[in-house]
């Protein structure tokens, strides 16, 4: 075993679930705890969590996260971090706050990257300026002006933040459910709360919680452990000696029975959309295993439509649909069951009907094939780690969780042996003494109840500037030549075109229906399909038991349509019905055989399809209720670029704004037995004529497995046409506002242009050099950004105070940028920056899907070459001319926002067209 000098070993073991090595060590003179997980992943990582519980609701903690980001001893800027965004090849930088954790994570593949990251962090966390210099605490925290109002980068935030429904509806739960504890406060910080803050006090909680004997300190991946920990002792922890004792959380003592109302202020108040959560505290964090048998438990019960719980639930009309919450990364993790689209009346009624439902199960026995599959998904899902957050980050911000409650920051990593027992257990009744224990006590209740409005008050200011100096600055030369794309193969097979991408692992099979000769309200239709897909029964199955069968099975499945702008000429948009699977190898036959049922053999018509079109469709609508309100922004931006591009008009009808329309007509018409009939007709079209296009990722037997096993199956077809690609008329342009509750605004600007990879540098330098202070530290919005796509290039902002000013800001961006001076060193920054975005390392199912999208839309490797040889060749003359240029381009520009009534009233003259959603 290794010995690292400084550190004593606590404990080394194996861990196959993370592909290598656990080493947890204690830092002899300061007490850190830190672990190492030694493994063959390039995307290395390293976070350093402490422990932040907060004791009111001035968001001290979260202040303190955006402070010490703000400039430290050795790094003495006033922005290192948006420095560090524009220019480090990291794929992944940021900061978060939690309940009761501050955790600052970063992965990069470059090693050079990796130290400059590490030391900029651990300056940031240990040395920060802010405790020096009050004028960070004011720009980032809150501060008065000079008319009285108060403004911060945190105070803005949090006043975007807690604007939705549901936002405040978790608010309320958390203070019923631990009014004596950190948990029962907003670590993020009320607005209302934040300018109780004091220097002092912020100063105070500073040196309190951000001591070496407060943190834990994670390494990951392929890298060089003695160095990093050599660096990490002499440059920091030995200067650290430890303190006294350390902060600690405490226990709430539970509170049963506790029902409380709160309003939800809207311009639209509905009757039934009240909302209803009813909360179970869930026993020991340290108790992993009676937390994951909780998980397996709620999907196995609750994960879908036809799960018994939420069917028996749904059955009894209480409301609209119901969602579940779980937090297990808390010292006393809690469940939830949120009732949405319910009025007073049956809201009060949700608890009883929840115990009778829960009683009712009990009764019978919780089916065990059901558990099984939710364990199988489960166990699948933590092999897999689906979603974009590179392992190495998951697994820093898990070892923080697992070290402040227990000490152990290896304790969040291990999971097979609590999959092993639990399925041992199965058989035993174990889960159903579980739910029996679980919903015995009374549940903390919470009722929102829509209301007439309040008013919200304004804000703004705040300021920036410096240059940031790494010790080791990145330059093109440290950029790699981009990733070749593994060759793959093609051939034709039963009536389809076979491809195959060789992969070790995991095993992906994508099925491509071609829908270019499908009308738009086809397309339309056919979206619904696939969100209703999962409620239908077989011949052979229930719906549940066809969703029990794919959870056993496979790992990730799903239908959805997929569209894409290609690079072949005329810029093509290419749309498929995509059924994706992830599986193991040996479970390749079943994968096509449960596949080939889902798609093809589901009912569509009678009863049963009918009564799952009026519960999916009426889920679906309140959804993109809430959906407007957090998202404005990527409704707001394919809606402007549905007047430009075909992939964007086409988006935009089948999931913004005219899909609302749409949904909200079909429920106001109820006539289910014509969509059943719709989708009938739009399936046997698809499904038995369009072209096909089968994707394998996996193994050379994998393959020839596959060839023998298509011929025979549902995906068959003698004869299928031909492939080609969908098109639209596109609309007249119209500048558009719509009013959301919220009383936050997202503007979007869009123009039409010419995909070109050079832009994106422009696109950077505008959204780091000019919008980033503009619109996020003078105008106090959360976000935003310019981005440059296949045919449109747009400016947004995201949760913004503001509406008129932002496009201000945006009409004087170009004149900003050309007038600028750019050194070879900027130009540089920019470079990387841009450069690396492209190289960030996907997960093996992002990259199987990337791999596909590559085939269609034509993209070679020589392509990629070339687009990244031209962004690398930009220089500050190119930059000022497409800056100068852009005006031009500005001027075809159409504008749509998302906002608060006030807001969109006070800027009526730069819309065509207002409407309330
Ligand atoms: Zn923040």
């Amino acid at each position: 075993m290794k010995q690292y000098p400084g550190y004593t070993l606590v404990k080394q073991e194996d861990c196959p679930e993370q592909h290598g090595t656990l080493t947890v060590l204690t830092h002899d003179v300061s007490g850190a705890s830190v672990l190492l997980v030694e493994n063959d992943d390039n995307n290395k990582a390293f976070g350093i969590g402490f422990g932040t519980f907060p004791s009111d609701d001035t968001g001290v903690f979260h202040i303190l996260e955006h402070s010490v980001l703000a400039g430290s001893e050795k790094y003495p800027v006033k922005s290192p971090f948006l420095q560090l965004l524009k220019s480090s090849m990291a794929s992944f930088l940021n900061a978060m706050t939690f309940p009761d954790k501050t955790v600052y994570p970063f992965a990069t593949p470059n090693e050079t990257d990796f130290k400059n990251l590490m030391d900029v962090y651990l300056n940031a966390v240990f040395c920060p300026l802010a405790m020096v210099d009050k004028a960070v605490f004011e720009q980032e925290g809150w501060h008065r002006g000079e008319d009285g109002t108060v403004s911060g980068v945190v105070y803005n935030e949090m006043q975007g933040a807690l604007a939705s429904p549901d936002a405040q509806l978790q608010n309320a739960l958390e203070r019923a459910m631990f009014p004596d504890t950190a948990y029962g406060f907003v670590s993020g910080g009320d607005p209302a709360s934040i300018p109780a803050l004091t220097y002092e006090k912020y100063k105070r909680v500073y040196h309190r919680h951000y001591s070496a004997d407060n943190c834990c300190i994670t390494l990951y991946g392929n890298l060089n452990m003695g160095e990093a920990l050599a660096f990490l002792d002499e440059a920091y922890l030995s200067k650290m000696p430890k303190g006294t004792s350390r902060p600690r959380l405490t226990m709430q003592d539970e509170q049963p029975g506790v029902q409380v109302k709160i309003p939800y202020y809207t311009e639209k108040p509905e009757a039934d959309e009240v909302q209803c959560a009813l909360a179970w505290y869930t026993g020991a964090f340290a108790d992993r295993e009676r937390q994951l048998g909780v998980e397996i438990l709620l999907d196995a019960l609750l994960g879908s439509n036809q799960a018994p719980l939420k069917a028996a639930l749904l059955n009894e009309k209480l409301g609209a649909d119901i969602d579940i919450g779980f937090d297990d990364s808390t010292l006393q993790p809690t469940l939830e069951l949120v009732l949405r689209g319910a009025t007073e009346d049956t809201a009060a009624r949700f608890a009883a009907g929840v115990r009778k439902a829960v009683d009712d199960i009990l009764a019978e026995g919780i089916p065990e094939d059901l558990l099984l599959a939710s364990l199988n998904a489960a166990e699948f899902a933590s092999l897999e780690r689906p979603g974009s957050i590179p392992d190495g980050v998951l697994d820093a911000i898990n070892a923080a969780t697992g070290w402040l409650h227990t000490g152990d920051p290896a304790m969040l990593l291990h999971t097979n042996s609590l999959f092993a027992s639990l399925r041992e257990k199965l058989a035993e009744g174990w889960f159903d003494a579980l739910l029996k224990d679980l919903f015995a006590a009374e549940p903390v209740q919470v009722t929102q109840v829509p209301t007439l409005p309040k008013k919200e008050e304004e804000a703004q200011a705040a300021r920036v500037d410096g240059k940031l100096v790494l010790e080791h600055p990145l330059t093109v030369a440290d950029l790699g030549s981009g990733e070749k794309s593994a060759a793959g193969g093609e051939e034709q097979l039963a009536g389809a075109t076979l491809l195959h991408h060789p992969s070790a692992g995991s095993t992906y099979l994508n099925f491509y229906y071609d829908l270019g000769s499908l009308t738009p309200e086809e397309m339309q239709y056919l979206d619904l399909l696939t969100d209703v897909l999962d409620e239908l029964d077989t011949p052979r199955h229930t719906a549940r038991e066809l969703n029990t069968l794919r959870g056993t099975w496979l790992g990730n499945s799903s239908v959805a349509l997929s569209i894409w702008t290609g690079r072949q000429a005329g810029s093509p948009c290419h749309t498929k019905l995509t059924l994706s699977m992830s599986l193991l190898e040996r479970s390749l036959e079943k994968a096509v055989e449960l596949g080939g049922e889902w798609l093809y053999e589901t009912r569509l018509t009678g009863p049963g399809a009918e009564a799952a079109y009026a519960r999916v469709l009426s889920q679906q609508k309140l959804n993109m209720e809430q959906q407007f309100i957090q998202q404005g922004n990527s409704y707001a931006a394919v809606r402007a670029g549905a007047h430009f591009t075909v992939e964007n008009a086409l988006t935009e009808r089948v999931s913004g704004v005219t899909a609302y329309h749409f949904l909200c007509e079909l429920l106001e018409k109820a006539d289910w037995a014509a969509v059943g009939a719709k989708f009938e007709a739009l399936r046997e079209k698809i499904l038995h004529h369009a072209q096909l296009t089968v994707s394998f990722h996996g193994s050379e037997a994998g393959l020839d497995t596959l060839r023998k096993l298509l011929p025979g199956s549902a995906f068959a077809e003698a004869e299928r046409g031909t492939a080609c690609a969908y098109t639209e008329e596109l609309t007249a342009p119209v500048n558009e506002a719509f009013i959301i509750d919220g009383g936050v605004n997202y503007d979007l600007l869009v123009w039409p242009m010419e995909r070109c990879a050079a832009r994106k540098v422009l696109a950077r330098v505008m959204s780091y050099e000019y919008l980033w202070h503009h619109i996020r530290e003078v105008g106090g919005a959360y976000g935003t950004g310019m981005l440059t796509r296949d045919g449109v290039e747009y400016l947004y902002t995201y949760r913004d105070p503001h509406l008129t000013e932002s496009y201000d800001t945006f009409a004087k961006g170009p004149a900003d940028l050309a007038a600028r001076d750019y050194t070879e060193k900027d130009m540089n920054e920019f470079i990387v920056g841009t450069v690396a975005k492209l190289d960030t390392p996907r997960k093996p199912y992002a990259q199987a899907k990337e791999l596909d999208r590559r085939y269609f839309c034509g993209i070679t490797d020589g392509m990629a070459a070339a687009d990244r040889a031209a962004l690398c060749a930009v220089d500050a003359d190119t930059l000022k001319a497409q800056a100068a240029a852009l005006p031009r381009q500005m001027a075809k520009s159409v504008r749509v926002a998302f906002g608060s009534k006030d807001a969109v009233e006070a800027a009526k003259g730069l819309f065509d067209r207002v409407e309330t959603l």
